[in-house]
């Protein structure tokens, strides 16, 4: 056995071998991820064999990763006290690459353009050790055997393998570290590096640091002591049982996390068995996270965890953009280890994970909804506005999304919320549709004329006043079968039969004003209509069905949006006094003067109760100084 075997690396090891260490450069620091992720494999593997295994019961359980720098002889090693492997193990493992198809794929890889992004999908972990190492060796000896061996290469399609000694069972990965490498013998190098990405591997990640510890009797003084230290804190708390972790541990572990010292909100801990099979610890943080607010798009929220080793944080694959204040953990044992972001976008896994924790953040929310009246409100003041921007983008959940809001109405006290739910089930017989009302505040839209009739009709409206509002009002078509009517916009729905039998009749006498206004505003409305919507104002304008609305345009002006022109429909009210006297004198001709200003008035009406700006307002001033003096000269 003691002979030494010069061999070849298999083609497509040889060519993988090529493209890992081309393709994963710029991210050279995750070679420590897989060598300590294959340590925590091995150490997995052999803990499972000592259970069943009656030759391993006398091995040891002091189990551990142990990290050594050798900075003369530029050497970084990770050794591990795992199951180890035998001679055939070491060229089977680390000489080929067993898996079928993997041939294949490399040759459609040829010209390795996505090959980043495609490469991923392969365990290529051990050998990204030659992204950073000019020469690997490998100490090995299998657990129950006497024997080692080791393995050497410099990644250039030979490798060599001898017998060794090695005074325990385990692995040792010895990097003989290239020049432009050396940052990976520095300690705090290593320590952020562990920190970030095995943190919470179930085994000690040890090694050996120099620390200034106080002389023994002499308290001033300090002497520099080597210290064995553990760098990762261990604590996969994600993969216990809830009943296991106090509200202290699940505390620091949000903080840990999230850098957010409020309390969470709710949290939501749970493992998903069947066919998909993920341990989940998700936080709703209890108002807008700092980093969301500083970084706009960017979601640092949900880790995904596979078998507790750390993939990667901007999980956007994991959360959809609606749900991206959650922060937390989810730990995945079906996913490949060395899965890629891009191939993450589309793995069918990945996405049955991501649906299962919609909907159980969902079914949380509404229960703390129910249960909570007033803390869910708390929370929703805060990121309502993000969490209804799902109601546009996720078609699947958009019902349910729907019922997590909460909105203010003619019926609620200023400051408190209705539901959907509640607006429906509370809408009389004879209210066939939602009415809504969007503008800035509660306060300029409960003087809006727009609310006139319904109200007469104890109709609840809604306020929207979130600018979100405007964007998702698209796409609520409708909530339990009711569709949603912005009153802004469009014509009201039908009434009563007495009610439509009135409005024919009106429509018959106002017919000659409402041809004479269109033509004197023909350049700035696009319609004139008897109005059904108001009971005290003279005039407004409403938006055509299709078109933006007045509010839409302002929020798009004030983002600096190009604003499509769109004319509105004005309306007046048949039952108001101006309009009756205009109605009386528009034809005749002695009098056009004075019908002239009325029309102008009415208009200049209408454009400033939607909000808007008159085209001449200096002209509007004045005429209105002279009606003043007018009416003061005749009081
Ligand atoms: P993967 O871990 O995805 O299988 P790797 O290329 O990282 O791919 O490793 C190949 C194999 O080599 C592993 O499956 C394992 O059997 C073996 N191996 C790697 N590192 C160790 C180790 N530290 N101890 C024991 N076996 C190891």
């Amino acid at each position: 056995m003691a002979h030494k075997r010069n061999m070849q690396f298999r083609t497509e090891t040889q060519k993988l071998l090529h493209l890992v260490i081309h393709s994963l450069y710029s991210n050279a620091e995750i070679f420590m991820r897989e060598l300590l992720s294959n340590a925590s494999d091995a150490l997995d593997k052999l803990r499972f064999l000592m259970l069943s295994d009656k030759g391993l019961a006398s091995e040891n359980n002091d189990f551990r990763i142990k990290i050594s720098v050798d900075k003369s002889g530029k050497t970084l090693t990770i050794s591990d006290n795992g199951i180890g492997m035998t001679e055939d193990e070491l060229v089977e493992n680390l000489g080929t690459i067993a898996r079928s198809g993997t041939g294949n794929f490399i040759e459609s890889l040829k010209d390795a353009k996505d090959a980043p992004s495609l490469i991923g999908q392969f365990g290529v972990g051990f050998y990204s050790a030659f992204m950073v190492a000019s020469n690997v060796a490998v100490i090995t000896r299998k657990a129950g055997t006497e024997q080692a061996f080791r393995w050497e290469s410099a990644g250039e399609g030979t490798f060599t393998i001898d017998p060794a000694e090695r005074a325990e069972r385990g692995t040792d990965i010895i990097l003989t570290l290239k020049d432009d490498c050396q940052e990976y013998l520095e300690e705090y190098r290593i320590r952020s590096i562990v920190k970030k990405y095995s943190d919470f591997i179930e085994y000690p990640v040890q090694m050996d640091v120099e620390k200034s510890v106080p002389v023994e009797g002499k308290d001033d003084k300090y002497e520099k002591q080597i210290v064995n230290e553990t760098l990762n804190s261990q604590k996969a708390i994600w993969m216990k049982r809830p009943a296991e972790i106090t509200d202290e541990e699940y505390g620091e572990f949000y903080k840990h996390i999230s850098h957010d010292y409020e309390k969470p909100f709710e949290r939501i801990h749970y493992s998903a068995e069947g066919a998909t099979e993920f341990n989940a610890l998700l936080y709703l943080p209890s108002r807008m996270p700092f980093d969301l607010l500083m970084q706009g798009d960017r979601m640092r929220g949900v880790q995904l965890y596979v078998k507790r080793v750390f993939i990667m944080d901007d999980a956007e694959a994991l959360m959809p953009r609606w749900l991206r204040f959650v922060k937390g953990v989810v730990d995945s044992s079906d996913l490949p280890l060395n899965v890629s972001r891009e191939i993450l976008q589309q793995d069918r896994i990945l996405a049955k994970i991501k649906s299962n924790l919609v909907k159980k953040i969902i079914d949380s929310m509404k229960s703390r909804l129910e249960s909570d009246r007033a803390g869910y409100t708390e929370f929703f003041r805060s990121l309502g506005s993000i969490i209804k921007e799902g109601v546009a983008i996720d078609y699947e959940n958009r019902d349910k999304i729907l019922d997590l809001l909460l909105f203010e109405s003619t019926a609620t006290k200023p400051g408190e919320y209705t539901t959907l739910e509640a607006y429906v089930s509370a809408m009389p017989a004879d209210q066939k549709e939602i009415f809504v009302l969007t503008g800035d505040s509660r306060a300029e839209l409960e003087k809006s004329p727009y609310l006139e009739a319904v109200r007469k009709k104890n109709f609840e409206v809604l306020f929207l006043t979130d600018p979100v509002d405007e964007w998702i009002l698209p796409n609520m078509p409708q909530y339990k079968d009711k569709k949603f009517r912005s009153l802004s916009k469009g014509e009201l729905p039908e009434g009563s039969d007495d009610e439509k039998k009135e409005q024919e009749k009106q429509k018959e006498d106002f017919k000659a004003l409402v041809e004479w206004l269109g033509k004197r505003f023909e350049d700035r409305i696009k319609e004139v209509r008897v109005s059904s919507r108001l009971v005290t104002s003279p005039s407004c304008l409403v938006a055509d069905e299709y078109d933006m609305g007045a509010h839409m345009e302002q929020l798009m002006k004030a983002m600096r949006q190009e604003v499509p022109k769109s004319k509105r429909i004005l309306e007046v009210n048949p039952a108001h006094a101006l309009v009756a006297r205009l109605n009386g004198i528009h034809g005749d001709q002695a009098k056009a003067g004075l019908a002239g200003e009325l029309a102008d008035a009415l208009y200049a009406n209408a454009v400033i109760a939607e909000g808007g700006k008159l085209e001449d307002p200096v002209g509007f001033a004045e005429f209105f100084s002279r009606l003043l003096l007018e009416h003061a000269d005749k009081g």
